[in-house]
């Protein structure tokens, strides 16, 4: 077998293990094989009109020394550009208007949760460390430690933010595992976050990460990765089938083309691997194709600044839902990054759908473009009509660690034990960040090498 390793799925994931492993292997030992016309998976940019627009992830946090080292590797380090100071400043819709998130002393005096909702968030130190081992949903953490109210407006629209999700189907060990530790070592987040900024005061160990991008948009990574595997990736190759053979794997190819490798790295969407390791490993097909993912849909709107009246102040906002309010949040692009429209204008991006509306996702566009004009246009005091409007839809967008991720995990992780180099990397196990992906596309490309070795 010439080819050593073929990677399925040319997302982040995917290019970042197919990146390294050609380093390590040598070219000619990977293929990639994708089934989309071009790389990128959910994350790209398209430009347009002086614009910038991404589709899917806007950066990545600077904080995990993998993802900074293979934009160094890819020659793209200089093309970096970090978002402006002015997004630490983020808003919560709630009764009819925005409320800045304020940390102490600030937040006692901020209305976004009612006295009571205050009080009780107050408490905080004084709530006692869970004992028992049993699963809890995020929305049962939160509203444990600080409060139902403040659990249900300010940690579901953090969670609608980040995973599209439903607090209440969340696993919290699985999508905020830092904050279970922090409980668990401190004894509490108040605690914690003390202890940290102590630890951060003593040592210059830095802010936990600002958000990068690059010139031309966060689709410059996965395009400057595609590009470095040269004619060792192939598009429109969608894989259907991966069965086993003697010391390695078959891999079927659209209506029957067959390849063979040593190894498989399957980076592509659980569901998608579902699909591929049905007769190989039912359990673990069954395990994947469990894995819900919420459908997302991100309207670009680009307007002249003169047609907003709003200052854009800031990240953007988040709806908690229960607002009588149908978009999730609205990220001020061009406050964060202003190279991303053209001078005069200014780019946002609107969020709709995510587990609780799956509905939304299926609007016509025409609907959604009124439905940003309906909702939008009060909060930002919007009087002109956008000189830009794009929609990206993702309908299966954001998997959702919801509760029973764990077995599914474990499942998954018993057919690697069973089927030596066949790897499950990419968003649909731990961690859905650009980050995350980068770290789980390294512990494919240690094991694949242990493995050939
Ligand atoms: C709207 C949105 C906003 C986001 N914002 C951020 C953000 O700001 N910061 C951040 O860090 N993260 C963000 N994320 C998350 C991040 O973008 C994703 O987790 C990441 O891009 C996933 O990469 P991946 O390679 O694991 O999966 P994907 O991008 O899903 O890639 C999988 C690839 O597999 C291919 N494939 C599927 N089936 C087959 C098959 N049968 N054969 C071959 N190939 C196949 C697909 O075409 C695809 O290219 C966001 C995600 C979304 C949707």
């Amino acid at each position: 077998m010439d080819t050593k390793v073929i990677v399925i799925g040319a997302g982040v994931s995917g290019l970042c293990a197919s990146y390294y492993l050609k380093e390590t292997l040598g070219a000619d030992a990977v293929l990639t094989l994708e089934a989309a016309p071009g790389p990128g998976g959910t994350t790209g940019s398209d430009r347009s009109a002086g614009y910038v627009l991404d589709w899917g992830s806007n950066g990545f946090l600077d904080r995990e020394p993998l993802t900074l080292a293979w934009v160094k590797d890819l020659g793209l380090e200089q093309d970096t550009l970090k978002a402006n100071t002015v997004a630490a400043k983020r808003f919560v819709y709630r009764n009819g208007c925005l409320h800045q998130v304020k940390m102490p002393p600030g937040f006692f005096l901020s209305p976004l949760l009612s006295l009571p909702g205050r009080l009780r968030l107050c408490c905080e130190p004084l709530i006692p460390q869970k004992r028992d081992e049993g699963e809890e949903s995020i929305f049962e953490f939160a509203a444990r430690r600080i409060g139902k109210e403040a659990a249900q407006i300010m940690v579901g629209a953090m969670v609608l933010g980040i995973y599209g999700g439903d607090a209440r189907q969340l696993s919290m060990a699985h999508c905020f595992p830092r904050m279970v530790k922090m409980e668990r070592d401190y004894g509490g987040l108040f605690k914690a976050l003390m202890a940290i900024r102590k630890e951060r005061a003593a040592s210059p160990a830095g802010p936990p990460g600002t958000l990068t991008t690059f010139k031309g948009g966060i689709g410059a990574l996965p395009a400057r990765a595609a590009a470095a595997l040269g004619d060792r990736i192939r598009f429109n190759a969608p894989v259907t089938r991966i069965a086993a053979i003697r010391d390695g794997y078959e891999v079927t190819v659209g209506e029957g083309e067959t390849l063979s490798a040593r190894a498989v790295v399957m980076a592509t969407p659980a569901h998608a691997a579902a699909g591929m390791v049905r007769e190989l490993h039912p359990e673990a097909a069954r395990a994947l194709a469990d894995i819900p993912y919420a459908g997302l849909t991100v309207a670009c709107l680009g307007y002249p600044r003169s047609a907003i009246g709003h200052d854009l102040d800031g990240f953007g906002f988040l709806v908690p839902r229960g607002q009588n309010l149908r978009l999730l949040g609205c990220i001020w692009t061009s406050t964060l990054f202003p190279f991303e429209a053209p001078d005069g204008s200014v780019l946002l991006r609107v969020m709709f759908g995510g587990a609780p509306d799956p509905d939304a996702n299926h609007l016509s566009d025409e609907a959604t473009i009124g439905l940003v004009r309906a909702e939008l246009g009060p909060l930002l005091g919007i009087t002109g009509e956008p000189e830009l409007a794009r929609l990206y839809r993702h309908p299966r967008g954001i998997p959702q660690y919801t509760l029973g991720h764990e077995n599914r995990l474990k499942a998954i992780e018993t057919a690697e034990k069973a089927c030596p180099g066949l790897c499950f990397i990419g968003n649909a196990y731990r961690g859905i960040g650009l980050n995350d992906c980068v770290v789980s596309a390294h512990r494919a490309v240690e094991t694949i090498q242990q493995r050939l070795d």
